[in-house]
Order: structure tokens, then C-alpha cells, then sequence
């Protein structure tokens, strides 16, 4: 079988085909985010000169994933210039081109929680934090979807005494990925964004970030109930983070869930750093692939 797979970024789009098994890619492309028109075109072409069996479609949102809604297929109320209103199942030949290959449409986060998720368990949170910070949701083996879908990286969360910076969110000013996405940290920092990647392992931001990030952890923790929170996204290639976004979720719970997964010695097999690593989006939009063929 080959899988293939669209993943769509605010900054690239990025296809693939997998042979047998999702992780098995034997072929990648990546395509700057420029116009819808462009940046799908030249998708559809890629698509258009090879072979495939199924296809799995994962992008940043929002998105409309509802089978039986007009604008199912859409990017919907994004940001993202130029994008608002999108109909990327209809622009990338879903329709007409590739009417006869199952498909599956879902969100960027979404996707990889999918491919994260372990069989043995019934849930996952995946919360990506780049650019932007957007978390999925996988319960009972599938993925949250609800009136829309999951949009945890904008929750409103408590400010960390003393820090009196103004978050960067358009929409919110300091919800959590006002508060510590890349673009948060870098103005936290003055530095450029570019130039985060370089920043010392002890600068005192990475602090202040991974309590935001725990907030966000904690928040899903009383919510939602994951048994796996895996983390990924540019920001968290930073090793430092995961230990202390650990010991800050002990520190926020203090102790009011009794778990074995939420203590000193077990909680780096609670949250842990995505498997797939800077992979895990396309990975998880091949995971979707297979999803559309073993359900056809
Ligand atoms: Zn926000």
C-alpha cells in the first residue's frame, strides 16, 4: 500500500508518500505557504504524477471537519493572510482528480495525536508549540472534533507572579500561546526569532515558558484526562524544556491527582517528546491516510 499525505503549515505545506506503514516514507516535499492558489496548485500537480492508495489531509485551522457542513474541506476563520475561507479539499482535487482515493481531512494537531496515541491506552493529548501553539485531542481511540475541534493553545490561563510581559496572541493578548509560543519567546527574550535556536539553555525565559506550557498540560490534565501528553513543535527541539515543564506540572497540581504517572518518578513517560520528532505532523497526516484506506 502506499500512504499519501498533505500537511499543511503556516509557513510549508509538506507531502508524502509512505510505503506499507506511515513512518515508512519514501518520499517528502516541501512547498513555502505562499496563495492558496499557488501553494495548492502546485500540491495537486505533485499528487497529480504519482501513484497512491488513500490520502491523509492535516492542516493548521481553523478548519471545518464536519462530513455534512457546507464549508466542510475549508480553512475557515484563520489568520493566516490570504487564507481565510479556503476550500482546500476542493483545490487540491479531492472532488474531481481523486473522487475514486479514500481521504481523511483533520487538523494539523489532530493528525498527530492520531499517530501518537498508543494502542493499549484509550486517549492522547498532542500539543505542538512553534509559531503558534495548537493542541490535539485523541479520546477513545479517536479524534476530538466536537462543535469544531480543540483550540487549546488559546486558553486563558493563570500569569506567573511577577511577569508583567503583554503576550503577543491578535486575538487575546495572554492566553497560553500569547504567552510562550516561539514568537512569545523571542520578544521575551529580544531576540530574533530566527536567532532563538542559539539562545543559552539558561536564559531564565525557558523558565517562564515551560510554566506556561505546564499551565496548558495541567488545564488539559483536569479536562480532558490524557493518559499520554506528547509534546513537539520547533520550540520543543529545546531539551531543557521537558524537565521543567514537568516539575512545574507537579508543582500547579500539588499533589491533588494521585496517579503513578503523576509523580517525580514516572511523569517523563507522561509527557514526552513526540517519537516522530520534527516529522510528527506529516507522520500523523499519513496516519490519517491509513485511517481513510482501513475504513473505506
Ligand atoms: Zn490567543
Amino acid at each position: 500500500m502506499i500512504y499519501a499525505a498533505v500537511e499543511g503549515g503556516g509557513q510549508s505545506w509538506v507531502c508524502a508518500l509512505a510505503e506499507g506503514t506511515p513512518e515508512n516514507i519514501i518520499e517528502i516535499e516541501t512547498f513555502p505557504t505562499t496563495t492558496p492558489d499557488e501553494t495548492l496548485h502546485a500540491i495537486r500537480a505533485w499528487l497529480g504524477s504519482r501513484r497512491f492508495d488513500s490520502i491523509g489531509i492535516a492542516t493548521f485551522g481553523p478548519i471545518d471537519a464536519r462530513p455534512h457542513s457546507p464549508t466542510f474541506g475549508f480553512i475557515t476563520s484563520t489568520p493566516k493572510l490570504g487564507w481565510t475561507n479556503t476550500d482546500v479539499l476542493r483545490q487540491l482535487g479531492i472532488y474531481d482528480e481523486f473522487k475514486s482515493i479514500p481521504y481523511k481531512f483533520d487538523t494539523d494537531v489532530n493528525a498527530p495525536a492520531l499517530s501518537e496515541h498508543q494502542p493499549e491506552q484509550s486517549s492522547c493529548a498532542y500539543i505542538t508549540v512553534g509559531t503558534g501553539i495548537g493542541v490535539g485531542l485523541v479520546i477513545n481511540g479517536k479524534s476530538v472534533h466536537g462543535a469544531l475541534h480543540p483550540e487549546a493553545g488559546h486558553m486563558t490561563i493563570g500569569i506567573q507572579e511577577g511577569d508583567v510581559f503583554p503576550g503577543v496572541c491578535r486575538f487575546h493578548g495572554k492566553c497560553v500561546e500569547g504567552m510562550c509560543s516561539s514568537v512569545a519567546v523571542a520578544a521575551r527574550a529580544q531576540v530574533n526569532l530566527t536567532d532563538l535556536p542559539h539562545l543559552s539553555d539558561t536564559h531564565q525565559v525557558w523558565d517562564v515558558c515551560a510554566y506556561y506550557i505546564a499551565s496548558l498540560c495541567v488545564n488539559l490534565i483536569l479536562t480532558v484526562s490524557p493518559e499520554r501528553i506528547v509534546l513537539g513543535g520547533g520550540l520543543m527541539n529545546r531539551e531543557i524544556l521537558y524537565t521543567k515543564i514537568r516539575q512545574h506540572v507537579l508543582k500547579l497540581l500539588n499533589h491533588y491527582i494521585v496517579l503513578d504517572i503523576l509523580t517525580e518518578d514516572n511523569i517523563s513517560d507522561f509527557i514526552v517528546a513526540s517519537k516522530y520528532k520534527n516529522r510528527a505532523g506529516i507522520v500523523g497526516a499519513l496516519f490519517l491516510s491509513k485511517l481513510a484506506l482501513d475504513s473505506k
